[in-house]
């Protein structure tokens, strides 16, 4: 940034520098070009008014070194030079200006010497006996004034050049210390900081920040929870082992407890099986396949697969609507129908009902599984599908519940940019809509 601003304020300066010699020189150049021809103007006035034969006569020698003067007769000869011997001077008819004044009265050129160094300036006056009188002078030209002016203009460039360095180093510190002092304490930055500009990109920056933070707890959170959750059931298995290994319980409790092992183990293996779908979803989810799948067709397959389970419990799966095609990968859409079915039979009542409905609205494919169950306190229905909540906990657990269900659905509903609706009411059922 310091050597980019440097550059420019070089740049400019030594642009702006030869712009403004330039147009000086050009105004003040044509300014000096008036004058000459005004001056050469008079000179030819006052000579003629005087009367030219007498003055060559009287003196020999009129004017003086800066001014030429040639007195021009009639048929072009030239009868008078001041500077030239008349004889090495040809005819001078054809001279623009000798030749306007033949015909106008007076006539003015202005000629570039061979060098292009020096331009000469001629004015020429018709006089009353029919001779034209010229006088001429020789001034710089243009460009040879400007080239004159350079030492001057290298001098001048080397200050400002000097200058815009120390400009561009304080500059750059000025304009990069609210940068430097923000990059130091992103998190105290104020609302309003020296850079408006600044301020979309501050606030990215900060809500990075943040979701890193969020992301980072929420980690931590999970960690600490999976932890908690498999201990659990590990301290479980190993007291009900240690109780039969010491011979501590008779043979029919030994079955009993052979039993209780099992199913702590079912757990730990269900939390491992939700734990490794949950990160896999994390890192892996956007490398799944996704192909047209019919979501009505893996509803009914997996409703088949849960019926027993739902048959034990005396609750009934009814499964309505039709074909509905959808983008998807199959075993994502049977974690999502396993999840909501499997909730929706294991927070019912004997005898409930769960209504599944597969149909497609509007362009999207909708799951909804409704259930005549014991409902989710108003409070609880937005925080259930965090990882590991649960309403009540012991119920979750002696149902074979990780928490973690949920939290399944929603990020495999995140994954389709999905929608998902709940609705449910203490002690009447739950409705949880998912649209694809
Ligand atoms: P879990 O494995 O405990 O069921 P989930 O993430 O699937 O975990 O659900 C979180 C919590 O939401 C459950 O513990 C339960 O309290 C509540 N819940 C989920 N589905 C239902 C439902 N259909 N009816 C009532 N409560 C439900």
């Amino acid at each position: 940034m310091k050597q980019k601003i440097n550059l420019s304020l070089m740049t400019l300066s030594v642009l702006a520098i030869f712009v403004t010699m330039f147009c000086l020189t050009s105004v003040y150049y044509n300014l000096f070009q008036e004058q000459v021809r005004k001056d050469l103007k008079i000179e030819a006035r006052m000579l003629s008014e005087t009367g030219i034969s007498r003055l060559v006569e009287n003196q020999g020698f009129i004017g003086d070194e800066e001014i030429r003067i040639t007195w021009i007769s009639q048929d072009g000869q030239v009868l008078y030079d001041n500077d030239v011997d008349t004889h090495y001077l040809t005819n001078h008819l054809d001279r623009e200006e000798v030749k306007a004044a033949f015909e106008t009265g007076f006539g003015e050129s202005v000629r570039e010497s061979d060098t292009m160094n020096m331009r000469t300036f001629y004015y020429a006056v018709l006089l009353e006996d029919g001779t034209v009188l010229r006088v001429s002078t020789r001034a710089r030209s243009l460009v040879s004034v400007f080239f004159s002016a350079f030492p001057v203009m290298i001098l001048i460039l080397l200050v400002i050049l000097g200058l815009c360095l120390v400009l561009s180093h304080l500059l750059t510190r000025q304009l990069l210390e609210p940068i430097r002092e923000m990059a130091e304490d992103l998190e105290n930055v104020p609302a309003t900081s020296t850079y408006s500009e600044l301020s979309p990109f501050l606030d990215r920056i900060r809500e990075q920040h943040e979701d890193i933070l969020a992301a980072a707890r929420s980690r931590q959170d999970f960690t600490a929870n999976v932890s908690h959750e498999l201990k659990t059931p590990i301290t479980a298995i190993s007291g009900y082992a240690e109780l039969i290994e010491n011979r501590m319980v008779d043979e029919k409790q030994q079955i009993k407890f052979a039993g209780d092992i099992r199913k702590n183990a079912d757990r730990l293996v269900s939390l491992i099986n939700d734990i490794i779908r949950l990160s896999e979803l994390d890192y892996g989810g956007g490398t799944l396949d996704f192909t047209s799948v019919d979501l009505y067709e893996v509803a009914e397959e997996r409703i088949e697969l849960l019926r027993t389970n739902a048959g034990r419990k005396n609750v009934s799966l009814i499964l309505t609507g039709s074909s509905c095609m959808v983008t998807s990968n199959r075993s994502l859409l049977i974690e999502l129908i396993d999840n909501l079915v499997q909730n929706a039979i294991r927070y019912n009542i004997p005898n409930g009902s769960v209504n599944i409905l597969v149909e497609q609205r509007g362009g999207n494919a909708v799951l909804q599984v409704s259930d005549t169950g014991i409902g989710i306190p108003k409070a609880d229905q937005s925080r259930v599908f965090e990882r590991f909540y649960r309403v009540d906990k012991s119920r979750s657990r002696e149902t074979g519940g990780t928490g973690l269900g949920l939290a399944i659905v929603k990020h495999i509903v995140e994954l389709h940019q999905g929608t998902i609706r709940l609705e449910s009411e203490m002690g009447k059922g739950t409705k949880i809509r998912i649209e694809l």
